[in-house]
């Protein structure tokens, strides 16, 4: 028998992955072969927490730019409001969905960077967080994933589809640059240099059974 964490659902054959989520699946000690789904449980209460929550987070954008707005000079600190609740149903909204953590994660810093340059632009300083927000955050989180790689090989595939995601994403510092919207420019291209290196380390590197398994899973 083996258990995805993630989905809570059993498995009785010789898969290695989850179906649902594609998370490493873990051995447990029965042999029983019942597949045992958790209890289907009524929508309750937490669905209209969960509504209310969201609702209350638009009111609140629409409150303050209206009060912000009312007293007739450019908008402020309502843009701020504004921005922190968008970003606080986001992240809830994304953390909500069950998927493996470093998919979380790499998901969060990206929401994360995004308001933090959003939030720059509301303050007509967005210079600290293009110049080094964004390219740090994208680093810290390449060189995180690829450390969990080589830490833990066997559980390359479920690391791999962040890598590829989050090295894409680091490309943007290095256009920014080009663009002429950064002012200090070594972290954008460090950035940049790191996450072409680790594109070409992701296509290079990899055994033919790694290939063999990223074709399966694409149906190349
Ligand atoms: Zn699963």
């Amino acid at each position: 028998m083996k258990y995805c964490k993630t989905c809570h659902v059993h498995y009785d054959n010789t898969l290695e992955h989850c179906i649902l989520c594609n998370g490493e699946l873990e051995k447990t000690g029965e042999v029983e072969s019942t597949y045992k789904f958790p209890e289907a449980k009524k929508r309750s209460k937490s669905r209209f927490f969960y509504r209310l929550f969201i609702f209350l987070n638009l009111v609140s954008v629409l409150v303050s730019l209206y009060i912000d707005f009312a007293d007739g000079l450019p908008l402020t600190w309502s843009l701020i409001v504004g921005i922190t609740n968008i970003y606080i149903v986001v992240m809830f909204l994304v953390l909500a969905v069950p998927t493996i953590w470093t998919h979380r994660i790499t998901k969060s810093v990206i929401i994360t960077v995004g308001s933090l340059i959003l939030i720059g632009l509301a303050i007509r300083d967005v210079d600290w967080a293009l110049d080094y927000v964004f390219p740090f955050a994208i680093m810290s989180n390449t060189f995180f994933i690829t450390l969990l790689i080589l830490v833990n090989k066997k559980k390359w595939f479920d690391y791999f589809s962040s890598l590829i995601f989050i090295t894409i994403f680091g490309l943007i510092p290095g256009l920014l640059n080009v663009l002429n919207l950064t002012n200090v420019q070594w972290p954008s291209l460090v950035c940049f240099a790191f996450s072409t290196f680790t594109l070409f380390g992701i296509i290079i590197l990899p055994s033919k059974s790694s290939r063999e398994e990223f074709k399966r899973r694409f149906h190349i």
